[in-house]
């Protein structure tokens, strides 16, 4: 399913001196064969741009759309103009960010972003030619009453439809999904293995039946929720398991390191 992928969420952490000695950790870091893409907050972007050395990536934690917009996928310039606070697909691309993190459950219940909002920043965000890491995931009431599924369709649905036909045979590359069960986003409860795999079979079935057989195999399916040094490994030996989001352990240098070489 293509290159291990380690996804590093510094969430809105950091000062000026936190994050120079954690880009300066990364770099003395020996990478293997993996893919790893960083996502500083908004403000120390161009300096994590500027000083992260290669194959580090760089990401946003979020970016805007107009929630109104009709097409996102053809739509130039909505992006810009009164919205205050905000930073645009359209700014990310120009400051050759390459990546976008979207659909974060932090961003969908602390700041009440729907299923369709989340859809059309992703294709917003692709129209502008930013890679996406679309994250997903359940409640623990949803799990109980035994929705998850239910609740991760209808999340990866509202994506689907929005991003036109001609897209999909990139998804495999620039459309990475990351299942987050909240639960288990900083609380040091990590899935199980076979909730885990589960969920990412069926993540896969489900891009199979409603998306295409090669967008399903091609796409690469994180992990997120208390991933550390110390559990890594074995969530990584699971066959549906193509890479992590860290929150928490991408703040420490050396943990964040050894996560991304576990495939290796
Ligand atoms: P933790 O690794 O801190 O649980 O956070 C996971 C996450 O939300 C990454 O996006």
């Amino acid at each position: 399913n293509g290159r291990f992928i380690v996804g590093g969420n510094w969430k809105c952490n950091g000062t000026r001196a936190s994050v120079k000695t954690l880009i300066e950790e990364l770099n003395a870091g020996e990478l293997r064969d993996v893919d790893v893409v960083v996502a500083p907050p908004f403000l120390f972007l161009d300096e994590a741009t500027e000083t992260l050395k290669a194959p580090y990536e760089v990401a946003a934690q979020n970016c805007w759309v107009e929630p109104g917009l009709v097409d996102p996928t053809h739509h130039y310039d909505s992006d810009t103009g009164a919205f205050t606070g905000e930073v645009s697909a359209e700014m990310l691309e120009d400051l050759r960010i390459p990546w976008v993190i979207l659909g974060h459950s932090e961003r969908r219940n602390l700041f009440n972003e729907s299923n369709e909002f989340v859809g059309k920043k992703v294709a917003h965000a692709r129209f502008h030619g930013l890679s996406v890491i679309v994250c997903v995931g359940e409640t623990l009431e949803e799990r109980e009453s035994g929705k998850t599924m239910d609740v991760i369709f209808a999340q990866l649905k509202a994506v689907a439809t929005e991003i036109d036909d001609k897209e999909h045979s990139s998804w495999g590359s620039q459309v990475v999904i990351a299942y987050e069960p909240i639960w288990a986003i900083g609380t040091g409860k990590v899935a199980t293995p076979e909730q885990v795999q589960d969920v990412h079979a069926k993540i896969r079935q489900w891009l199979a039946d409603n998306v295409s057989e090669e967008v399903a195999k091609a796409t690469r399916i994180q992990y997120g929720g208390s991933v550390n040094a110390g559990n890594c490994s074995e969530l990584a030996r699971l066959s549906d398991i193509d890479g992590f989001l860290v929150g928490g352990a991408s703040l420490k240098g050396d943990d964040f390191v050894k996560i991304c070489n576990t495939s290796a």
